[in-house]
């Protein structure tokens, strides 16, 4: 019998089939496609994470020149960042899999069943599946694990060309994480819900650019989204020549965590591990693959281990009580920046990359102990100008605390 079964394909199905591979378990995986077919979505990262993990390479453009404009100003942010090449992380993990005898599987997963020492997946075309643990790493409409329903979701939306544009709306070799300038809009939209602009140079005179709105319940809608994209671009003279790809954007940013006690594992966007302040989660999927591997061989190592004890080693890695807490503390902020007005977002963010390096990029790449998360959200609270401090404290007054006292009290998965 098969030791695990992983369900997904995406980054973070390949990433975690890879790492059980690796800790010497027997896998095999499903997903409705070629698990080498081509993943569409254009996912960056900060170069600082894929270094500890040796993948630096695998990134298909780097920038050092990486700024944000917020408040009227140029924040240059000093911290590599790069785009991934997809289909080499692509084939550097399925040969990690292949190495370690992954076995793929077409078909989508429908249901599953518990023994006392197997599950059993069943696919749509009545197929079985069997193995010691499932884990379902099939995205953020997860196909067969359990979740509480979900209120209030938040949604990142965003609507992105790659192309050629005149004259270029960066410097030659910049990326821009955020540009919040709205100069291009009326006062009167000015006071509608923010977005920013994500651009980058890729080189050969082409550009990334995507209007960006960072999470909004319910999401911002993509026309909304490309005609404040046409907007920016027209009010700072540039024109799009030739557009190559088009890039849209909707996924939740807060979905709720599943139940942590059930005899399946998740793993990725379907084990809620995109980052709430930021939507980004590949990072987080290449980080803890190996040690949730690990906790889970470390379980199946038992001859008498059953489904769930085999899920909960893993959850437990997954999700530990200091993750937990932090989780908590990055939907409080998530919470309160949805109702920031587009002045307090500005004034945020100006105040938010003007903290120490070490402390922004910690926030961002959820890489903080749970100290140092109170310690970079206490310094911005003592330096953000009064409007925004308002802003964070009406959290306190409002429902949002209970964010709060979870952290405080979140034991363990
Ligand atoms: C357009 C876009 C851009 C993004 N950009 C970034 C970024 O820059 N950086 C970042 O870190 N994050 C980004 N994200 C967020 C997040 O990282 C991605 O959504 C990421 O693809 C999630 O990875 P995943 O492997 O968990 O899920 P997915 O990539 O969604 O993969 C799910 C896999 O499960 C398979 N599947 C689905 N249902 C079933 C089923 N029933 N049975 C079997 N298989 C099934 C799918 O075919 C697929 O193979 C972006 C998201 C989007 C939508």
């Amino acid at each position: 019998m098969y030791d695990a079964l992983v369900v997904g394909a995406g980054p973070a199905g390949l990433a975690i089939a890879a790492a059980l591979a690796e800790a010497g378990l027997r896998v095999q995986g499903l997903a409705p496609a070629d698990p080498a077919a081509p993943w569409q979505n254009t996912f960056g990262i900060w170069a600082d994470e894929l270094e500890p993990l040796g993948l630096a390479h695998l990134l298909r453009h780097r920038w050092s020149d990486c700024s944000a404009y917020a408040d009227g100003r140029e924040l240059p942010l000093g911290r590599d960042y790069g785009l991934l090449d997809n289909r080499r992380l692509q084939a550097h993990l399925l040969e990690q899999c292949r190495r370690g005898g992954v076995v793929w599987h077409r078909g989508e997963a429908v249901d599953v069943r518990h023994t006392s020492d197997h599950s059993v997946v069943l696919t749509k075309a009545g197929d079985e599946l069997t193995a010691r643990l499932v884990v379902d790493a099939s995205g953020h409409r997860a196909a067969l694990l359990r979740r509480p329903p979900a209120h209030n979701l938040a949604f990142q939306a965003a609507y992105g060309i790659v192309g050629v544009l005149e004259p270029m709306p960066v410097r030659p070799g910049q990326m821009v994480l955020m540009d919040w300038r709205v100069d291009h809009l009326t006062p009167a939209e000015q006071a509608e819900p923010p977005s920013f602009l994500y651009a980058m140079d890729l080189g050969d005179g082409v550009t990334f650019v995507e209007e960006t709105s960072l999470a909004l319940c319910p999401p911002m809608s993509l026309d909304v989204l490309r005609e404040r994209l046409r907007r920016r671009l027209a009010h700072r003279g540039v024109e799009v020549r030739a557009v190559h790809h088009v890039e849209h954007v909707l996924f939740p940013m807060n979905l709720p965590l599943p139940d942590l006690d059930q005899p399946l594992l998740g793993y990725g966007a379907a084990a809620s591990l995109v980052h709430p302040a930021t939507g980004y989660q590949v990072n987080q999927a290449l980080r803890l693959a190996t040690p949730v591997a690990r906790a889970v061989a470390q379980a199946l190592g038992r001859p008498d281990a059953s489904p769930r004890a085999a899920a909960q080693a893993g959850w437990n890695a997954l999700w530990p009580a200091e993750r937990l807490r932090k989780r908590y503390i990055y939907l409080f902020g998530l919470e309160a920046t949805l109702r920031f007005s587009q002045r307090e977002l500005q004034s945020f963010f100006s105040a938010f990359f003007q903290l120490p390096r070490r402390q922004w990029a910690g926030y961002l790449s959820d890489t903080h102990a749970l100290s140092e998360l109170l310690e970079a959200m206490l310094t911005l609270f003592s330096r953000a100008p009064n409007h925004v401090r308002i802003g964070l404290l009406r959290g306190l007054a409002r429902e949002d605390r209970r964010l709060l006292l979870k952290a405080l009290t979140a034991a363990h998965a």
